[in-house]
């Protein structure tokens, strides 16, 4: 599925700043938002897609990456109502705002929006676990339901009550005088959070929590071409909220460790190999590395400094397309420092030679002919 430019779905120009981005976004976000459009599947969508668009203009370094790359750069992720949700503590703050009335009365009651906060990991990796993908195992702490009590958090999961406050409707309604006119929001109970009952007697094992904090090895597949600043995200890898819901995800943040002999640009490797003048002239035979060992490559008699050898497939895989990028060694050559006399007398003795002066015909092809493909 192609995704639709964020500014478009804002309606922002690309310089819009942080304040009109913002307000772009509130105003998406109330047209559209599903108690206002009850059913409407459309709006639905178009509200979760605003929201998206939000997270990464609002963010700037994600903002940054988004110009750079596109949707690629930013591996946009698919929202959830809840997270929309979460989302609107920060859009719709301030005191007194019509809006926080809007908006807290959730997701016309049918929204379980008892979720988890996400965990966030680092993960380092080499060019080689990149180039072909690599299936890592982490330890990772993070809360997960009480088996004792089923999450519940009550001692034998007998002694919960009606919860006083809410009369076990788990909601509380309020009646608001807004701009929009009169509005009655219904919210989560503060006392019992939503559940509408009360727990008697504590779980023992999470003293009424319903979670408890575990270390958990997960392995992840981390797919070839990733690289530094994605962020990959398990879901229902992160924390389950108290007294049970749905678990948060665990967002894993690649980072690349640098190779020390090979770069990477995109899904192709770099090698800048030296050669001496005299190897340019006469041809060799030289070892480069390349991922998973080393190779051997020829270099022909005559070669000339800036030329460049592809060896085709010896690259990462592209995260899209799966194709394998290629190794493109950067021949340069090493002009000798340091001569000793007989060296010197040598190569002066080369110097009269016409072969040894550059010839502009036979010079090696221009910057264009050998970049040019780069720019197509
Ligand atoms: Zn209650
Ligand atoms: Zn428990």
């Amino acid at each position: 599925m192609t995704k639709r430019d964020y500014y478009e779905i804002l309606g922002v120009g690309k310089n819009a700043d942080a304040e009109e981005v913002k307000k772009a976004y509130r105003k998406m976000a109330i047209k559209y938002h599903p108690d206002k459009n009850p059913g409407d599947h459309s709006a639905e969508e178009k509200f979760k897609e605003a929201a998206e668009a939000y997270d990464v203009l609002s963010d700037p370094e994600k903002r940054r990456r988004y110009d750079q790359f596109g949707h690629k750069g930013v591996n946009g992720r698919d929202f959830e109502m809840n997270d929309i949700f979460s989302q609107f503590n920060d859009i719709f703050s301030g005191g007194g705002s019509p809006f926080e009335s809007f908006f807290s009365g959730g997701f016309g009651g049918g929204f379980n929006s008892r979720r988890g906060s996400n965990l966030r990991i680092k993960l380092k990796l080499t060019l080689d676990e990149i180039a072909e993908g690599v299936e890592k195992k982490i330890k990772v702490k993070r809360h997960i339901t009480c088996k004792a009590c089923n999450g519940n958090g009550s001692k034998n999961g007998s002694s919960l009550r009606a919860c006083p406050t809410c009369q076990g409707s788990g909601q509380v309604r309020k009646v608001m005088n807004t701009m929009l006119g009169q509005m009655v929001s219904t919210s989560t109970c503060p006392t019992c959070n939503g559940e509408g009952k009360i727990i008697q007697d504590k779980c023992e094992v999470c003293y009424g929590e319903g979670r408890i904090l575990e270390e958990e090895v997960i392995s992840i597949n981390i797919p070839a071409g990733v690289g530094e600043g994605m962020e990959l995200s398990m879901r229902g890898k992160g924390n389950v909220p108290p007294r049970g819901g749905m678990a948060g995800d665990l967002l894993i943040a690649v980072e690349e460790v640098p190779h020390e002999e090979l770069q990477r640009d995109g899904k192709n490797l770099i090698y800048e190999l030296h050669i001496s003048f005299v190897d340019a002239a006469l041809g060799t035979d030289v070892e480069i590395p390349t991922l998973g060992g080393k190779a051997k490559i020829n270099i022909p008699a005559g070669t000339q400094s800036g030329e460049i050898k592809r060896l085709k497939g010896k690259g990462v895989k592209d995260l899209e397309s799966y194709e394998k990028g290629d190794l493109l060694v950067h021949i340069n050559i090493w002009t000798p420092q340091n001569l000793t006399k007989q060296e010197r007398e040598l190569l002066e003795k080369l110097r009269e030679s016409t072969n040894f002066s550059p010839n502009p015909n036979k010079k090696g092809k221009s910057f264009f002919e050998r970049f040019g493909e780069f720019f197509r």
